[in-house]
This record gives structure tokens, sequence and C-alpha cells, in this order.
């Protein structure tokens, strides 16, 4: 009897298993029973194809109509465009090249086609779909073997391994398939009325009926929750163990002074949310929590707040930020915000003060080696630098807390080294400014407490959001942007390309930190918006193309990009928020935390090519002062989807409603980011937003069983299954380097 374990071949033969290891990475019984078939038919039917949507991936199966070749009107070769149906609505097939297909796709031919529906003038198509066309024997067998059951169908493992094949297998596999023991608990399978294991992993591959299917795929949603909750609950379990030095300010200390000089009151959220951190860091065990609030929700002060504590109690503070930009900005800022505070220890500097020192990794070896001499003897009571912090052997005196600013680019391996850093592991508060949906904040950092501040500020200015997406509206753009300049005022022009000479898209030699160019790279283009046919709008090219603009004349235009050298960016920096600069053409480097008041506009080029969630970040630049923000998302894209796309940024300042709309239209493992969607992703089937209960479920039941018996020693089976993957993110992680 075959285990989990068991090799494929030995239960199916050599030449059945091997190419389901060559092509998907299936390996053994369980890899394969792992393998969930992506949808299920009926036998002998079509797919109804009247319910296409742009966009969407697709599998059909349906019968080829007609077919056309012709020749290339500028290049050597023919096309083929095909045209399938279901016997009522069609879909157009397109292949640039003929070779290869003309001799499959024949009139008559059923199939199944897969690929990604688009829209070309009025009929939808697929270009240069997957597809495999049945042999009439072959599926004439299929139907008759299959009478009364649904067809799985399953990702083919090259064209030896067509999906029946592959469900031939999983019928041999599950015919030799042993007892298998559950790693979810009986009394939860029943609670949660759950199919055993074995039941599931034989409705999800022979099942006869829907109901049989969502019964399969529910136990596996389950699963998939459920291991993940483990590991939080593990992890939570773990930090609760740790043990550090409470951190309570002194009377009469920086925490007091800088409370007196405040020149504004908290906000109700500010209070609260200061609360609970001030609690948590009179903990003996150390504090790991998640702050999020809008741009402009005024998390900094909180922050701040919580490092005057940490060094009023002795202790030294460090905020991490994920580009050299923001580190700097977050350096002036907090220096302004202490004023002779940050003076300690210098003439005319106050006395119970403090010093702010910045590190960064482009800083010249004197200035560096000076930062790093404050940090190691506790001169400088906040340490500010990007996350490279962490890796390098920068030395603390007594490391209390660490702040972490916009939190989505910090992955949780990198929150574990920190907790290597100090002498005893320091606090952790980590910030994102992306609001993150209840299940998805429980899956990602569900092993972190959170808190929320859901109020802004007041006196903040309402931003305004226009699409521009008639080119007649173009010149209009930039005149709006030159009456604001002729009011007072400063505009940010966002483009998704840099320009220069360099491949854009190539990150430069990186050490694990990100720097402001891998940021831009890897967070510019949204993948899941068609391809560009046009060259996108770059930094370069719109510098030059605004200079030259009359209805610009006299402007002061600048730049700033994540290649530029460290001290030039500076500059810009400091130049725009000093007011001197009238226009600013950048990247994405300015999505993050900037902060200039006087800025009103901001123009994104090509807007289509940001996902949603970034828009809404990037325009939280501007409207941080008295005057009313104006953002115009400027497109070109011909395509519905993603005009309504940008409609709906335009149409709400909400963040949540805007951050569930991008989780709905994106790819899961873009959302979760590189651990969840390395190599082997643990969530195939679970949704975040859709299996809200099932997750709820998942952890209530997770958490009590790792609260009653935290090493799983009476969970053999579950502890197994943690420790396998654990193994797979382990190796995922490795992989990426
Ligand atoms: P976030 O980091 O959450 O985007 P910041 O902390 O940068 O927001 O705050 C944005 C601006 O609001 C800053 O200029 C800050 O000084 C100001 N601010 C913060 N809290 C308040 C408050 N309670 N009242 C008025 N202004 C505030
Ligand atoms: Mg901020």
């Amino acid at each position: 009897m075959a285990d989990l374990s068991t090799p494929l071949g030995k239960v199916v033969g050599q030449p059945s298993a091997s190419p389901l290891a060559k092509h998907r990475g299936l390996h053994t019984v369980g890899d394969l029973l792992d393998f969930v078939p992506r949808r299920y038919f009926e036998p002998g039917k079509l797919t109804d194809l009247s319910g296409l949507v742009e966009g969407e991936d697709v599998t059909v199966v349906a019968r080829v109509d007609r077919v056309v070749t012709r020749p290339m009107r500028h290049r050597k070769g023919r096309m083929l465009n095909a045209t399938i149906t279901d016997g009522t609505h069609e879909l157009n097939l397109t292949f640039f090249s003929a070779y290869g297909h003309e001799g499959r796709l024949v009139p008559g031919a059923r199939g199944l086609f897969a690929g990604t529906v688009g829209r070309y003038h009025q009929t939808w198509q697929l270009t240069h779909p997957d597809y495999q066309i049945f042999d009439p024997e072959e599926e004439q067998e299929a139907v008759e073997q299959y009478t009364g059951n649904l067809i799985p169908i399953y990702l083919p493992a090259g064209k030896q391994m067509p999906s029946w094949k592959v469900r031939n297998v999983a019928q041999i596999v599950l015919a030799s398939l042993g007892e298998i023991p559950d790693h979810v608990p009986p009394d939860v399978r029943e609670r949660r009325g759950l199919v055993d294991l074995v039941s599931m992993y034989r409705l999800l591959h022979l099942p006869s009926t829907d109901k049989d299917v969502s019964r399969a795929r529910y136990r596996r949603k389950y699963d998939e929750a459920f291991t993940v909750q483990t590991v939080l609950a593990q992890r939570r379990m773990a930090g609760e163990g740790l043990r550090t030095t409470p951190r309570v300010p002194r009377p009469g200390g920086l925490l007091e002074a800088f409370d007196a000089r405040m020149p504004f009151e908290l906000t109700a959220g500010q209070q609260e949310v200061s609360a609970e951190i001030a609690k948590d860091l009179a903990c003996e065990h150390p504090m790991h929590r998640l702050l999020q609030g809008e741009v402009g929700s005024g998390k900094t002060v909180v922050a701040l707040r919580a490092m005057l504590s940490v060094i009023d109690s002795g202790g030294q503070a460090a905020l991490l930020a994920p580009t050299e930009v923001l580190a700097s900005q977050h350096f002036r800022s907090i220096t302004s915000m202490l004023g002779d505070l940050a003076e300690g220890g210098m003439l005319g500097g106050s006395e119970i003060g403090t010093q702010v020192t910045l590190l960064t990794g482009s800083q010249s070896t004197g200035i560096r080696r000076r930062s790093l001499l404050d940090a190691a003897s506790g001169d400088a009571g906040i340490v500010v630098g990007t996350h490279a912090l962490i890796q390098e052997h920068v030395q603390f005196f007594d490391l209390g807390l660490v702040v972490v600013d916009e939190q989505h680019r910090f992955g949780v391996e990198q929150r574990d080294a920190l907790r290597g850093k100090g002498k005893q592991p320091p606090h952790v508060l980590v910030m994102t400014a992306t609001p993150i949906p209840r299940t998805v904040a429980m899956t990602v950092f569900g092993d972190m407490e959170t808190s929320t501040l859901s109020e802004l500020p007041k006196g903040r200015s309402p931003i305004a959001t226009h699409v521009v997406s008639n080119p007649r509206w173009f010149q209009r753009t930039w005149e709006r942007v030159a009456e604001e300049v002729r009011a007072g005022h400063q505009t940010y022009v966002v483009c998704p390309r840099i320009g220069d000479s360099e491949v854009d898209g190539e990150p430069g030699a990186t050490s694990g930190e990100w720097s402001d160019e891998d940021v831009e790279v890897a967070f510019a283009v949204d993948e899941s918006a068609p391809p560009a046919i046009r060259e996108l709008r770059s930094v370069l090219e719109m510098e030059a193309e605004l200079r030259d603009n009359p209805a610009l004349a006299g402007l002061r235009i600048a730049i700033l990009h994540g290649r530029m050298a460290a001290d030039d960016k500076d500059e810009v920096m400091r130049a725009f928020a000093a007011g001197t600069i009238d226009v600013l053409v950048a990247t994405t480097v300015i999505e993050v935390g900037v902060d200039v008041a006087n800025a009103t506009v901001m123009v994104i080029m090509d807007a289509d090519r940001f996902g949603i969630s970034q828009l809404h970040q990037l325009r939280g630049r501007v409207g941080r002062g008295t005057s009313p923000g104006l953002c115009l998302l400027v497109t070109e894209t011909e395509s519905e989807m993603v005009q309504q796309r940008l409609l709906s940024v335009a149409a709400t300042n909400d963040g949540f409603t805007l951050a569930r709309l991008d989780l709905e239209q994106r790819r899961e493992g873009d959302v979760l980011g590189a651990r969840q969607s390395g190599g082997k992703s643990q969530l195939r089937l679970l949704r975040l937003l859709r299996d809200e209960d099932l997750i709820l479920a998942a952890r209530e039941d997770a958490f009590a069983i790792v609260g009653a018996d935290p090493g799983l020693e009476r969970h053999p089976a579950l502890r197994n299954v943690i420790a396998s993957a654990l193994d797979d993110e382990q190796a995922a992680y490795l992989e990426r380097g």
C-alpha cells in the first residue's frame, strides 16, 4: 500500500512518472494527489462561451468551426485565425505564425483551449492560446469511461502526459493508497463539516457531482488556511516566550518634553494607539505590532513618541525605511520635530536631549564611520536608515525598539533577522500605509498584534482625482499644472520608466536591500495589465517634453529617480521641499512617505500601468497642506476594464475599499508577497477575500490546538505537515537567493 511519501514511479511505473516529475515537479504520491485539477467538465459537453470577461484567464472545451491563414503584411510567414464555438457563441484564436498549428486546428476538431480573453474590434479573442485537441478515439473512450462522472482537467505534463493521462495516473494512485494519517483532528472535522483526507483526495480527482467537488475543495481550502494559521500560532507562542527589557518613559524625560512642545493635539486614534504601544513596551516580552493607517494619518508621530519613551528608559531606537529618499526624509523630519531635543550632548542642546543619526549605504566612508560609532556608543538615541541596517553588522549599544516604515516591502524573514539584533530581542513596530483587509492581515501578519489609525488629522484637504484618457485633454493637463504653479504650488509628474540607456527593469546588484531602483522595478509595472504596444512614458523623455511645452515656459523642472546618485537625490528632494522646484518629474520613488505640503497636483502618466493601491499611495502625496489636492490619471489605454479600474480609484478616497478591489483584481501571490508566492505557494485554492469565514474558523481551531499543545506533541500528523510546509517555504526562499 502506498502512502503520501511513496515515489510515484513505484506505483504507476517510470514511463508515466517521469513526465510528471520533469514538467510538474511531482515526485511522490502526495505531490500527485496535491496536484489539483484546474476544473471539471461534464463528458461530451462544450463550455458555454457567452459569459466571457475581458482580461480573464479561461480554459474552455470547444469545437473548431473554421480556420483561415493569410500572409502577413510586413513580415515573412502567415498568420492563422481560427474560430471556435460552443454551438452558439464564438471565440477567435489568433496565431502570428501558422506554423505547427495548421495540421492540428482543423474544422470539426474538439479540444481544450486556454488563454487570456481579449477584445479586438467587436470580437472576443485569445492570442496564442495553449490548446490541446482531443483525439477522437481517446475522447470516445473517455466519455464511455466517465459516464456519470465529471472529467477533471489538469495542467498537462508535457506532450506525453495530457490531462486525461494525468487523470488515469491519479486513479491508479488512489486505488493503491493505504491509510494516511489526517492532520486535522476528528473533532475539528466534525465541527467544521470537513471530509477526511483520503475522501478529499478521492472527491478531488474522481468526483461524480459538483457537490463532491465542492466538498473536496472546501476541505482543501480549510487545510491551506489551517496550515498557515498553525505556523502563525506557533510563531506567536514563540514570541511570547521571548524575554526583553520593559521600556517605560521617565518622568521629566524626553517624551514629556516632546509632548509639551508638539504643535498639535494628537487625534483620538493616535492617543489610543499610543496607549496600546506604551502598554506593549512596558511588557517583558517583545512587542510585535503592526500599525496601519492611511497615508497622512500621522503614524510617524506615534512611532516617534514610542522611540522617545525607549530612549527615556536608556535604550535606542532604529527607524527603517524602504528607500534612501525616505530614510533621509525621516531623518530630516524627526530632527526638525525634535528641535533642540535632538542636540543632546552638544553645545546649546537640551539637557535631556538625544541625537539622531542617519545611516545609509551610499554615505561617504567618513560619515558612515561616524554614524556607526554613534550607534555603537549609544550616543545616537535614534538611528534612521534603510532596511540594510539589519543586514549589516551595525552594532547598537542597547537597541530597544525597531520601527519599520512601509511594511509591505518587508518580509517575514527580515522581521526575524531583527529579533537577533539587540542583546535582547527588541520591540518591533511595523507601519504600513496600505490598508490591509482583515483576512490578509490575519494571514500575512497573523503573528502580530494590529493597531489601526482610521481618521486623518483635522484640517486635511480633500483630493480630487480625474482620469484623463482623451488625448484632446492632454495639453489641458499641463495648462492646469502651470496654473497651479502660478498660484504658488508645486507638482509631481510620475512616469513608469526612467528611460536612460540602461535596460529598464534590470535591477542592479542587490544585497537583499531594496534600493530605490528595485522598488521602481518591482512595483512600477502592473503585470496584470495587458502588454503595452507603445513605449511607456519615461522620466527623461517627459522632462524634455515638458521643457519644450510652451504652457510650462519658465517653470523650474527637475527629475528624481532611483539611478541617480544619493547626493543628487537628496539635493532634489531638499530643493523641492524648499519650494525652489516647481515640477518634479519622477518615478515611483516618491510613492512612499514623501511629504511636501505645498505640492498640490500629481499627474500620473500611463496610470494604467500602476496597481490600485499604488495609485492611491501616490496621490496621497498631494493635499497634505491647506490647499486641496488634484490627481490626474493620464492614460492611453483602450481597455475598458483598465479604464474602469482607474475610474474606481477616482471615485473613492477610502483606502480599504480600494485595497479590497486591488486584491480582487490581482493575483493572490502579488498581494502576499515573496513568501507565499515563492515556488510552491501554500495557498492554491484559498482566496483571502471570499473565504473569510473559513479563514476565521481555521484560525480559531489552529490557535486553540497550539495554545493547548505548543509543540504539537499530541498532533504528530499536523507537526509533519507544518515541518514540510516550512521546508518548502525555506526552499523557495533560498531559491530566490
Ligand atoms: P503618515 O506617516 O501616517 O503618512 P505622517 O506621520 O507623516 O503620516 O503625518 C502627516 C503629517 O500630518 C505630518 O506633517 C504630521 O506632522 C502631521 N500630523 C500628524 N499628526 C497630526 C495631528 N494630530 N494633527 C495635525 N497634524 C498632524
Ligand atoms: Mg509615513
